[in-house]
């Protein structure tokens, strides 16, 4: 197993959507030029530099709490969370279809609404409630974080075990399957772009509009709209599929890719 990124590669920098492709004749141009988007492949490509911020933040948060550690190899398939509620009882997650086992958990503890994610503007808080306080001790996993999963964890501020800046094969496609609830826009808005507005709208207008359109976003209203006044909800906007590589996702889980790439690229598994 290698430190490198994805070998594949690097794919030309925009793909269209083939026309032929479902009833996209039949939508308008400016929806057209919405779903032409680039390939998640080659993360030198794209520095999206939008999602600095936050990475810088989340390792200077988990440099002041103690520093990152060696990475060992091969740890995020041995992984288990385990949950420990007040009375003591234990529910064990194991890294499962790709999701690392501190994802697992976390999703879990959503499902079952004892975890909340609360935007408080320039990041996001997740909070627990009578039956369930995150802590290290109740929120414990037994082998060192990887990268991805520390500067997550950190980015939604849960408790990290032993933090390194591992990285680790993506099976294809930068598959790093994640939360639903972290797919929310207001979520990605919070938590990868601090909160910054203009850095949001600068990465949309980018990857999903490509020809200088002006993007504005209007958070209380849910609503993204161009110079053109084409307008959509920012969950229906983010719901809609778009194509990555050979692959489709959503445009909230393209969003996540980008960051993991961006991730791939600047993540010291040599600095601890
Ligand atoms: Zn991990």
């Amino acid at each position: 197993m290698s430190h490198d990124p994805d070998p594949h590669p690097p794919a030309p920098k925009h793909k269209e959507v083939d026309p032929g492709d479902d009833d996209i004749t039949q939508k308008s141009k400016r929806q057209r030029r919405a779903q032409t988007i680039p390939d998640v492949k080659g993360p030198d490509q794209f520095p999206r530099s939008e999602f600095s911020k936050c990475f810088t933040t989340a390792k200077a948060k988990i440099k002041k709490d103690g520093g990152f550690h060696e990475y060992q190899m091969g740890g995020a398939e041995k992984a288990c969370t385990t949950v420990t509620m007040p009375g003591g009882a234990q529910k064990k997650f194991g890294t499962k279809d790709n999701m690392h086992s501190e994802m697992g958990a976390t999703k879990s503890l959503l499902e079952s609404r004892h975890l909340t994610l609360i935007d408080v503007g320039y990041g996001v808080l997740t909070v627990g409630g009578e039956e369930y306080e995150p802590t290290p001790d109740t929120f414990q996993t037994d082998v060192p974080h990887c990268g991805y999963c520390a500067i997550i964890l950190t980015l939604f501020d849960l408790p990290l075990s032993v933090p390194t800046q591992g990285k680790f094969h993506f099976s294809s496609h930068l598959n790093y399957p994640i939360p639903e609830d972290f797919k929310r826009p207001r979520i990605i808005l919070a938590a990868l772009f601090c909160g910054d507005r203009p850095a949001f709208e600068t990465f949309i207008a980018r990857e999903f509009f490509k020809d200088g359109t002006e993007v504005a976003i209007d958070v209380n209203a849910d609503t993204i709209k161009d110079e053109g006044g084409w307008g959509d909800g920012l969950t229906k906007f983010f719901n809609e599929k778009v194509r990555a590589g050979q692959h489709f996702c959503t445009r909230a889980e393209f969003v996540w890719k980008c960051f993991f790439n961006y991730l791939n690229v600047n993540l010291k598994p040599e600095d601890f």
